[in-house]
Formats: structure tokens, sequence, C-alpha cells
């Protein structure tokens, strides 16, 4: 069985593989959790799956969401029960079989503002959410709804707005690190034989003389070559970066997709008194405050957005309107001081029908597989919760008649640290004795790894220093920083803090105090020199500065242009229109 270790030599060798006379059966364009998702899929499949993604896995929208593995109750509002149905059934394999390691139960908390309409009216509500979920999985996988009067609210949760309750009602989500169930996917995918390769963007989709696509030409952003892989089978799954990668094929078809934004900021654990999450519902959609084990997350907004794909940004305004709409139900008075770090995410809005009227296979309200040219498919829309089920309809719908004597299995494939992970908690108090960590260490190590603990505690005995915690990040290890490098396929400083050693999003200097030490560390790892040290700190620095300064500006535009000033360390390939 192939290893799950993503590094920058896997990485070569899976480029000139998918480079060889071969072919692969699929080429699945972006490393978001949808094509992390379908590589896995199609891996598992037992067919020759390669994935490239043009920037860091997970840097599209994927390390971007509000971090939640949720049936969407809001959707129950449009009574679209078959939705989150689905959804609480994928939620109920992420909890146990699949993730139980990286998706964790979170309770919420719903206040309710009038005595017994809203309370009975949303009682039904979470009834029928905690209902679907048992009916979905067969089995109770979270707790069932529990009521609480003001009093009951203020033990739980003691910086709500007594004033502005009658009560609540406490239900369960899920919450996950989107950017680590994405690269774990992958490295699951790889696991399964799949060949990966980060910072390898799609330039063209040639096509043949009957107009099908045979591959894509893929440049290497790392070395600056140009690879041409032959597929059988394209899979589009770039989110909002569909249409342009689908306009590479020059075809007639595809999707159509708009981009709307939704931002996010942390704040400081000790900020807000509560031990549940908060729900609430606002004017246009809804809005979430959720705890992690050091700040709290609220999110998000809605606005269209025109700017830059790559670099969406929070502005003033935004942050603005969720700091109101936290203080409207919060007696912690949050303002812009509390903010620790803002980030910007784009929703991929698939609009109605498709181009040319192509042939789709799946249009649920979520999302979208569709023929884009005879090779190549498309598929967007949908959520983090859903990946798997839409890797699932993109290779179907890829293989065609094929799809039925090969079916998808990955509803039973656990991924990466998911194996074992029982017996690994079990054993949590004595591997925590021998290195001298604590039970709150531990749980960190696990709800990170799980079961692959093991390969950090490998790396830790070759090199026991890499026991200590990181002085700049003591909730890290050392250890953490070189495992990012030698199994999670981190090339890059900002790799390591922007998508698994996640300072960039819960820092006050985004982790810039980090970057000596974790250089230190990754330099002799990758190869670097002093030259190479200094220019990826330069360029983490000025990325972290811009994005603190786009979030002063009112206007996208304004932000944008702050952000762009800030540069790439590896930037994008421009593609000829
Ligand atoms: C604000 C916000 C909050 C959300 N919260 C939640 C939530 O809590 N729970 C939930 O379930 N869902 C949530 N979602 C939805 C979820 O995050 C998205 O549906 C999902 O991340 C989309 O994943 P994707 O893989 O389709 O797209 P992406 O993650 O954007 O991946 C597409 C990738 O394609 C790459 N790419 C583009 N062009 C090329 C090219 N030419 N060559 C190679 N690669 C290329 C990009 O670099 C990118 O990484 C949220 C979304 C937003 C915006």
């Amino acid at each position: 069985m192939p290893s799950s270790r993503l590094t920058a030599t896997s990485r070569s060798a899976a480029l000139a593989a998918m480079g060889d006379d071969a072919g692969l059966d699929i080429l699945v364009i972006g490393g978001g959790v949808t094509g992390a998702g379908i590589a896995l899929d199609a891996a598992t499949r037992g067919l020759r799956v390669g994935i490239v993604e043009a920037q860091d896995w997970s840097a599209g929208t994927s390390s971007r969401s509000s971090r939640l593995v949720h049936g969407g109750l809001r959707y129950l509002y449009n009574l679209d029960f078959k939705l989150v149905a689905e959804s609480l059934h994928e939620r109920g394999l992420l909890l146990s079989t699949l993730a139980p390691h990286l998706v964790r139960a979170q309770p919420f908390l719903w206040p309710l503002k009038q005595p017994v309409v809203e309370r009975t009216y949303s009682a039904v509500g979470v009834g029928m959410y905690d209902a679907i979920a048992l009916a979905a999985n067969r089995r109770k996988t979270v707790p069932f709804q529990h009521h609480l009067t003001r009093e009951g609210v203020l033990a739980t949760f003691p910086d709500a707005r007594a004033d502005k309750l009658v009560g609540a009602i406490r239900f369960y989500d899920a919450r996950v690190d989107d950017s680590r169930l994405v690269i774990t996917l992958v490295r699951t995918a790889v696991r399964y034989g799949a060949l990966a390769a980060s910072r390898t963007q799609v330039m063209d989709l040639p096509r043949d003389g009957s107009g099908r696509v045979t591959g894509a030409v893929v440049r290497d952003l790392e070395a600056g070559e140009d690879i041409t892989i032959r597929a059988r089978e394209v899979i589009n799954a770039t989110g909002v970066w569909t249409e342009a990668v689908q306009d590479l094929a020059e075809a007639e078809g595809g999707l159509r997709v708009l981009t709307s934004k939704g931002i996010h900021i942390a704040v400081p654990r000790d900020r807000i008194q509560g031990s549940t999450g908060m729900f609430l519902r606002t004017e246009k959609s809804v809005l979430f405050i959720i705890p992690w084990p050091d700040h709290w997350v609220i999110g998000t907004t809605d606005t269209p957005w025109t700017e830059d794909l790559a670099h969406p940004v929070a502005t003033a305004r935004d942050v603005d309107y969720l700091l109101d709409h936290a203080n409207a139900v919060l007696t912690s008075n949050l303002t812009r001081e509390d903010v620790i770090t803002t980030w910007a995410g784009l929703r991929p809005l698939l609009q109605p029908g498709t181009k040319d009227a192509s042939r789709t296979a799946k249009v649920s309200r979520e999302h979208t597989v569709a023929r884009v040219a005879e090779g190549l498919s498309a598929i967007a829309g949908g959520k983090l919760t859903t990946y798997r089920v839409m890797a699932e309809d993109a290779v179907d719908f890829a293989l065609g008649a094929r799809a039925r004597s090969l079916p998808s299995v990955t509803s039973a494939t656990p991924l990466v640290g998911a194996e074992g992970f029982a017996a690994t908690q079990r054993l949590a108090g004595r591997i925590g004795a021998r290195y001298g960590w604590d039970d709150e260490r531990m749980e960190h190590l696990l709800s990170r790894y799980g079961s692959a603990v093991d390969e950090l505690l490998a790396l830790v005995d070759e090199d026991p220093a890499l026991a200590e915690p990181l002085a700049s990040a003591p909730m890290y290890l050392r250890a953490e920083v070189a495992y990012a490098v030698t199994h999670e396929g981190a090339l890059h400083l900002e790799d390591i803090l922007n998508h698994r050693i996640r300072l960039a999003q819960t820092r006050h200097d985004r982790g810039v105090g980090a970057l000596d030490e974790m250089a230190g560390i990754a330099a002799p790892l990758l190869g670097w020199d002093e030259a190479q040290v200094s220019r990826e700190k330069d360029a983490y620095r000025a990325a972290a500065e811009a994005e603190d300064a786009a979030a002063l500006q009112d206007t996208d535009s304004a932000a944008t242009a702050e952000r762009l000033r800030g540069g790439d360390l590896v930037p994008l390939a421009p593609v000829a229109s």
C-alpha cells in the first residue's frame, strides 16, 4: 500500500508519474474539499487518478468556511427535508466512522425572544432536525434538543443578554478544521494510490480532432515547468474558478457560477463567557458564534464579490456587521479591538441551468455535475459537509455506465487517523506520561492526528527536542511543524501558518512572531538556504500586513487593492483569455 505521506519529494514524483505515457483514468482539477473528495472516491474505486491544486491544499474556499459539519437547520424553513437528511447522514458518518478525530459534536444555543409561539415553532424545527438525523443514521450520533429557561441559559452562557431572551433551545451540530479535513482527504487518497501535486496550475485543456478533452497542460509553479497530462476524464472541481477553468477548453457548455463573500472574525476565548456555541437567525441568513479551544469564531456575511478570486478579504464594514449582530445577543460588548483576525471566503453560487443546456446528471438544490465537453465534466456548489456525496456523484458521472460495476466505497473508508482512533484514545494517558504531555495536550494531538499520532511520535523519538512546545505558540509542539513538512505536504512557511498550524486565523500577528522558530524547524527539512528563508519570512509578513490593512477599508475594491499590495510568494500564472 502506498504511504499517505505528502512531501516535496512525493509531489515531484506524482507530477512525473502524471506526465507519463500511461495516462490517468481521471484527472481532478482543484484541491479544495470537493476535488480532494473526488480524488479519494476515484482512487478507492481502483482508478488511476491524479489531483492538481494551483495553490496550497484547501487554499480556496475550503480553508475559509465556518468550519461546521452541519445539516443546515435553516433549510428546514424551506421544507427541504431531503437536503437536510443528506447532510445529517454525512454528519453522522463523519462523526462515527470517517473522521471521528477531526469532526467533533458541538452544542449550540438557539436563543428565544418570545415565550410560547417561538419556542413551540423552534422546538418543532429542532425536533425535526434531530428526528431526521436519527432516521438518516439509524442511530443517535449527537444528543437531542434540550430546552433552557432564561436562568438555564445564563448558567450555560453567562454572557448571553438576559434582557433579550426568554430562554433557549440547545441543539447539536459538529465542527471541523476545514483545511485539516482537506489535507487528510488528500493524504487518504494518496494512500490508495492517487497522485497529488499542490502548486500546480492547469493552464490549458487540449482537445483532439473530435473535440474530446484529452487531459491538461499544467504548470509546476515551484519549478516553472509545463507538463502535459493525459487523462480519459478530467473533472473540474474549482469552486469559484469553475467558469475560468472550463473556458480553457473553449467549450460551449458548462456551469454558471456567481460569487458571494462571507467573512469571519476570531475573538479571544476569554472575551465571551459561554460553554456552547450560539446560533442566530439574521435578516438575511444565520450567524454562528462558535467556540474553539483558544478563540471564538463569529460568522458570516453574504455579499456579492466581483474582485480577485484568489484574495478575498474582509472590510471594516463586514467586521462591524458581525460585531453588531453578536453584541445584540451578548453582554461582552465586543469592539474592533477584540478582533484577533478576519478571513473571507467565496461561495460558488450555482446559477440555474447550464451554458448551452449541457447535460447534467445531478442537480440537487446544492450541487450540480455537468458535461462541459466530451472528456470534461464540472461539479460545483454543495458544502464542506456533503463533499463525499458530491465526489460520488462526480465520479459516477465521469464513469457513466461503468460506475454501476464500480460503485463508490467511501462511506466505509475511514480517513487517515480514523482507523484505530478509539483504541488510540484509550492509550492517550500512557502516551502522555511517556512524553511528558498533559491531558489537554493529548486531546489537542488526538483531535488533529487521530491514530496517525504514531507518526508524530516517531519524529519525536528520532529528535527528542521536537517534543517541546513552540515558544511562540505553546499550544503546538515543535514536532507539529516538522510533521506539516514530512507528512502534510507543506512546501512553504505560509502553508504551515495558513493551513496546518493555523496561526494566520488565530493570532493577532497572524503568526508573524512564530516565523523564526518555524523556519528553524522547516528549513533543514526543505533544504532552504538563508536567502530562501528570508524570502519565505518576508513574503508571509507582507501578506499578513496586507490582510490587516485590507480589513481597515470600507469597500471590497479598496480592501482588495491593499491585499494585492502584499503580493504572493508563489503567484498564480496569468492565463491567456
Ligand atoms: C463563508 C463561508 C462559510 C462556509 N461555511 C461552511 C460550513 O460551515 N460548513 C459547510 O459544510 N460548508 C461551508 N461553506 C461551504 C464550503 O466551504 C464550500 O462549499 C467548499 O469549501 C467548496 O469547496 P470546493 O473544493 O468546491 O472549492 P475550493 O475550496 O475553492 O477549491 C477549489 C480549488 O481549485 C483551485 N484551482 C482554481 N483554478 C485552478 C487551476 N487552474 N488549476 C488548479 N487548481 C485550480 C483553487 O486554488 C482552489 O483551491 C462555507 C462557504 C463560505 C464561503
